[in-house]
């Protein structure tokens, strides 16, 4: 490592969602700015498979140091991933000091970047005089709601699911107390005080870059940049997704089948790496795709009352394929292909014979989407899924809503009937016209002279001063 070009320390909280797009800002900004970086990554054990393959395909000037394994047997049996992911942040911050402390020693390094559960260490990353830099790998959305949570944390006293009115978010949609995202929804929880916490560092910070472009969220972006967020700067570098996605696999036999359907024609149906539904919802969505008559590609994981049971592991328990109503393989086998547990999504959605995408709206698999041009169903689960998915059905015109019963659950024929929407009625028209508009839109403000282009230069510029 050079000690005269500019070093920046990047630090991902566990877990492949954030990992992914603070290795690709990284890629960007070693390619267009002669800048190196170092990913330091917490972890609890050998980094899983997936992880490390991640970090052994960046180039030269990205280097990464795993952080010693944190133990987590003492936290109880299924605790959310929130709080899993805050208590490693916390007991990594020794480790996170020394790891600083030898590159501060060995490099020209200038600024620290670190995720939403990262802010706990700037307390320690003080000594060090860096910049401060916030990744937001959410939307402009969820940031501007995250400037506004402090003043609201001081007007009310309730849970905010128990408010009688609506949050209003600036420059986007308002939302009803029990939308909001999940770290906020228990207001004695610890997840919630560092959800908090971090809220009030934000104008505090040197900057804020956010996995999200000018042109997806225009008002939003007008309205952060015209004061919501003060004098801090704030960077719309996105989308960033991955670029390279591993290749050649058995899975890839989907990929297969895809070839030998017409194009537009297939509906992915997805939840993330980590979204489960029950064993009723399994059914239901089972026969809401049989009905709707259209062809189909699903990843499905065993069913588990949590929605996020599989957050951690990726694959699921036990074969998911058992799971699906009787028969239901055996009707739909000619136009509906199973994965089981995983599949390689990016790949799958940039392919010509994908028409629509069933998400659970996760903000990676949004944008993923809309660098494909692929229109959606939104079906949110957990995080801040349910404000994604009335920002894009409400507000972006990214989606189609689907409606839950009285009880929570995606009944049949409200599926069926989304999906015959979004794959040939008139609204699904108009949003698939409006994706493939979005689709230019994303690779421009990615290219030279674009609008994310500009904003990781100005960036860059910052840290070079
Ligand atoms: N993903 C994948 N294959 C799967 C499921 C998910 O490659 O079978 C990837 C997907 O492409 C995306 C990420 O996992 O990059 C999921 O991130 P997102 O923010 O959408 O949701 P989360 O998993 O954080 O809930």
């Amino acid at each position: 490592m050079e000690k005269t070009t500019t070093h920046i320390a990047i630090l991902p909280s566990p877990g492949m969602g954030h990992l992914i797009p603070m290795a690709e800002f990284a890629k960007r900004l070693v390619h267009h700015h002669h800048i190196s970086a170092t990913i330091i990554v917490p972890t609890t054990g050998t980094p899983p498979k997936a992880q490390i393959s991640v970090l052994e395909s960046l180039p030269e000037n990205i280097h990464h140091l795993f952080l010693p394994p944190v133990d987590v047997t003492g936290l109880p049996e299924g605790a959310r991933p929130e709080i899993l992911i805050s208590h490693i942040m916390q007991t990594s911050l020794l480790s996170l000091g020394d790891a600083l402390r030898s590159l501060k020693s060995k490099t020209n390094l200038v600024a620290f970047v670190f995720d939403m559960f990262g802010h706990v260490s700037t307390e320690v990353t003080k000594e060090f005089k860096l910049f401060n830099f916030l990744f937001f790998p959410m939307n402009a959305m969820a940031l501007s709601f995250t400037f506004v949570l402090p003043k609201l944390d001081e007007e009310t006293s309730c849970e905010y699911k128990d408010l009688p009115y609506p949050v209003r978010v600036p420059g986007s949609v308002s939302f009803h107390g029990r939308e909001l995202m999940a770290p906020v929804q228990v207001r004695t929880d610890d997840v919630y005080k560092g959800y908090l916490s971090l809220s009030k560092k934000l104008t505090l910070l040197d900057g804020i870059l956010v996995n999200s472009f000018e042109e997806l969220e225009e008002e939003t972006f007008r309205v952060l940049h015209g004061g919501v967020a003060g004098q801090t700067p704030v960077y719309p570098i996105g989308p960033l997704i991955q670029s390279d996605p591993s290749k050649g696999s058995d899975r890839d036999e989907c990929l297969k089948w895809l070839d030998d359907q017409p194009s537009g024609s297939v509906l992915l149906v997805s939840f993330g790496s980590g979204g489960t539904l029950s064993l009723e919802q399994v059914h239901e969505l089972a026969h809401g795709l049989e009905l709707s008559s259209h062809r189909f590609l699903w990843i499905v994981r065993s069913p588990n009352t949590a929605s996020n049971a599989s957050f951690f592991t990726v694959s699921s328990q036990d074969d998911p394929l058992g799971f699906l109503p009787e028969g239901f393989l055996a009707r739909t086998v000619n136009r509906g292909f199973i994965l089981p547990s995983w599949g390689p999504q990016i790949k799958i959605l940039s392919h010509e014979s994908i028409g629509g995408f069933l998400t659970h709206c996760g903000w990676n698999s949004t944008l993923e989407s809309v660098v494909h041009g692929v229109p959606m169903i939104a079906w949110p689960l957990y995080a801040e899924q349910h404000m994604n998915a009335k920002v894009m059905t409400e507000a972006l015109d990214l989606a189609l809503r689907l409606e839950t019963d009285e009880n929570g659950i995606h009944r049949k024929e409200g599926i069926e009937k989304a999906v015959k929407e979004l794959m040939e009625g008139d609204e699904g028209k108009k949003i698939t016209k409006r994706l493939k508009e979005l689709k230019g839109a994303a690779m421009k403000a990615l290219s030279n002279g674009g609008s994310s282009m500009e904003s990781l230069a100005k960036f860059a510029l910052q840290l070079k001063k």
